[in-house]
């Protein structure tokens, strides 16, 4: 089962970020680097804050695992926010 990432909309994290058992899944999503339990609940970055930082920076595959094939970060993001809608 595959879970999104609030942050940037990557479609393939293995884990649910917020597990409902609490804290944060500890998986780094290799689109936008985000770690959840760590990025946000140490570093205290909101998803809003780091998506802006992220795209700032231009919205680089920010993982050392090979990236997606056709990977494009615009539309990948655009599916996250047509999911809120
Ligand atoms: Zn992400």
């Amino acid at each position: 089962m595959n879970h999104q990432c609030p942050v940037c909309g990557y479609p393939k994290l293995a884990e649910p970020p917020r597990p409902k058992t609490g804290g944060g899944s500890y998986e780094i999503c290799p689109s936008c680097g985000f770690q959840f339990g760590v990025s946000d609940d140490d570093q205290g970055f909101t998803y809003e804050a780091w998506r802006a930082k992220w795209r700032r920076a231009g919205m680089p595959w920010s993982s050392q695992q090979e990236r997606p094939r056709g990977w494009d970060a615009a539309a990948q993001l655009a599916t996250l926010s047509r999911a809120k809608e």
